[in-house]
């Protein structure tokens, strides 16, 4: 059962930093109602709790990405760092830069994400709060540990959104297939990515920045972007952007 909290909370958190900040905030490859986005806000904080990221800082770093991939002005790129560690020390630097407002970027990376004061800044960035995320993610495992050992699992859930985000940016751009030359590093970690939910589908998704269907080619499956079907059918959303969809990036100016 305790393996049941850890994996459902490892598949929720990644599944909601692909759909929100990601596809949403940082791509806008679909539309919602005003309400429906404040719920999935909301929903996207809950679930990601003391990992929560702000969709402005992962919108504007996200974007920088996609414009200067793998070259010295990405924020994390794999080929100037000795390990997953050391580009995830300077991705949160960089993070934090726009997240706490202590740096404006240029203007073509900024706007077209939600902003919520009371989530984003007031609860998402208070340590009180994140340690009474930590301690209410120490409950199950008082009831459920059967050994000492797997105590070890706790604090990975005090920071999942992290790993998640050195898992793809490491893995995703030095380890897997290349299906197009992008001119960058990007790879195709797996042919079916559940263990980020579609996200490590690299290579695809830097050839079709907009394009909502991560995987590209027949044996490719991208979990979110299928939820992401279901969601459009339930009519909570509406897809913005065809597959396959080249264009860059929407940025402030962006009419959609
Ligand atoms: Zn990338
Ligand atoms: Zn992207």
């Amino acid at each position: 059962m305790l393996y049941v909290f850890f994996f459902g909370h490892w598949l929720a958190s990644v599944f909601f930093q692909s759909l929100f900040q990601h596809r949403y905030a940082a791509h806008r490859m679909y539309t919602m109602k005003p309400r429906v986005e404040r719920g999935l806000h909301l929903l996207t904080y809950l679930v990601q709790g003391p990992s929560y990221l702000s969709p402005r800082g992962y919108a504007i770093l996200h974007r920088q990405h996609h414009a200067f991939s793998d070259t010295e002005r990405d924020p994390h790129s794999p080929r100037f760092f000795r390990n997953a560690l050391q580009m995830m020390l300077h991705t949160k630097r960089r993070y934090d830069a726009y997240a706490y407002r202590r740096e404006e970027p240029e203007a073509r990376f900024a706007g077209g994400y939600p902003e919520w004061k009371l989530i984003d800044q007031t609860l998402g960035q208070s340590w009180a709060v994140r340690v009474g995320w930590g301690a209410l993610y120490a409950v199950p495992y008082f009831f459920l540990a059967t050994h000492w050992w797997q105590w070890a699992l706790l604090p990975m859930q005090w920071v999942l959104g992290p790993i998640h985000g050195a898992i793809v940016n490491w893995y995703g751009h030095r380890y897997g297939y290349r299906s197009f030359d992008n001119g960058d590093g990007s790879r195709n970690t797996l042919p079916l990515d559940v263990v980020t939910m579609g996200e490590l589908f690299q290579n695809n998704h830097h050839k079709y920045p907009m394009s909502p269907d991560f995987a590209a080619r027949w044996f490719e499956i991208d979990p979110t972007w299928q939820i992401m079907r279901l969601l459009a059918r339930m009519g909570l959303i509406e897809i913005a952007t065809p597959q396959r969809a080249t264009y860059p990036s929407p940025v402030a100016a962006a009419s959609y």
